[in-house]
């Protein structure tokens, strides 16, 4: 709600037609975006498409090569880092090690601003915010990964900048620590109400946690959207490939509305009504839309297809399902799955719902 409403002010950030080169290689061409105050922003792409590099653009660590950044209305395009306004978290914390968990956090407030009473009281309010009051005295090497990048954010917001920028913050953790801090930052980001904008190559993570995905590949914007709109309406292949589980094959559209072929299997796919006949396409299916046995019996498109493998996930089960060259995956409720006979080996009818099969011109 509150997103929606702020669309229409003026943006905090405005990233606006910036590209970037280093010598005659482009890492980034053309990129807009604006940002509303307190959005959590992802950037998501491959290696190399050019994510850090326009993160460092915005903290001014290496200035664009062409374009203008805002940030509260102030053109910083030029600016030296440290005459902008932002905190920013690494992958490898890049902790002072000789320094305690309280004096890093200190480290930024400096100043005519900073009396050492104020600092005192503020290293104290974000050690209680990151949940480290009691490590306070620690040094770095005496702590957790996990820890450790709690002190690097506590270090980040101190000095209360009006932008947050996490660059791959998470990627240096393991599994079950990364899930935690993931949930705690974007907790505290929305209790700060602090604009942040991270870079991440896990498309899960930036789902989880961001209002809005910026999705890049080789230097350029693919589609900027809320997760669900890159999820359940990519705007190019290269999204609904990268951005979440799906089934990808090669289609050609027929004579009939809507009507489309994938290695001799007769589909309909609402995305097609209107192209022209002989269209060659890449389709994706997401493996939660695959229907089975009477839930796809009543569906255009049904066709037996054989099971080839099976798994039991706990939740749902993860189907490999086969008609010749023609293949699905599907991840269904097991009890679905048990009512539809699919045990390996079996035949069922499976069908996909024309609304959800997502094509795109095939040479994109
Ligand atoms: P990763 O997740 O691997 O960091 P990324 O999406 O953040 O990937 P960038 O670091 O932004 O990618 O790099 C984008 C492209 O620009 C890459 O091809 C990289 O090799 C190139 N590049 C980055 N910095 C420089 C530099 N200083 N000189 C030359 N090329 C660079």
């Amino acid at each position: 709600g509150g997103l929606r409403r702020a669309a229409t002010q003026d943006p905090y950030l405005d990233i606006a037609a910036v590209g970037k080169q280093f010598g005659t290689f482009v890492a980034l061409k053309d990129v807009s975006l604006r940002v509303q105050e307190g959005e959590f922003i992802s950037f998501l792409g491959p290696s190399g498409c050019g994510k850090t590099t326009l993160l460092r653009a915005i903290a001014g660590l290496d200035p664009a090569t062409t374009g203008v950044i805002r940030q509260a209305g102030r053109d910083i395009t030029g600016l030296p880092p440290a005459a902008r306004d932002f905190g920013i978290v690494f992958q490898s914390y890049a902790l002072f090690p000789n320094f305690s968990v309280a004096d890093n956090i200190a480290y930024g407030l400096r100043g005519p601003a900073w009396p050492a009473k104020r600092v005192k009281a503020r290293v104290a309010e974000l050690l209680d915010l990151v949940g480290l009051a009691e490590h306070a005295l620690k040094y770095p090497a005496q702590l957790s990964g996990g820890q450790q990048q709690r002190v690097a954010l506590a270090r980040a917001l101190a000095p209360e900048p009006g932008l947050l920028l996490l660059d791959e913050p998470l990627s240096a953790l393991d599994a079950i620590v990364r899930l935690h801090l993931r949930q705690e930052i974007r907790d505290l980001q929305r209790r700060l109400g602090v604009t942040t904008i991270m870079v991440t190559h896990d498309q899960e993570e930036a789902m989880a946690v961001s209002d809005r995905i910026l999705v890049m590949s080789r230097g350029h914007v693919q589609q900027i959207g809320t997760p669900e709109e890159v999820y359940r309406s990519p705007a190019t292949a290269f999204v609904a490939s990268f951005v979440g589980r799906s089934s990808a094959f090669d289609a050609v559209v027929q004579a009939a509305p809507g009507s489309i072929t994938a290695h001799g299997v007769t589909l309909q796919a609402e995305a097609a009504r209107g192209l022209l006949y002989g269209t060659t396409l890449r389709a994706f299916v997401r493996p939660e839309d695959v229907r089975l046995g009477v839930a796809a019996a009543g569906l255009p498109g049904a066709v037996p297809m054989t099971v080839t493998h099976l798994e039991f996930l706990g939740p749902t089960c993860r189907l490999s399902l086969e008609r010749g060259a023609f293949r699905l995956e599907a991840d269904l409720p097991p009890d679905q799955v048990r009512d539809a006979g699919a045990l390996p080996g079996a035949e069922v009818l499976a069908a996909v719902p024309p609304d959800r099969i997502m094509v795109f011109p095939a040479d994109e």
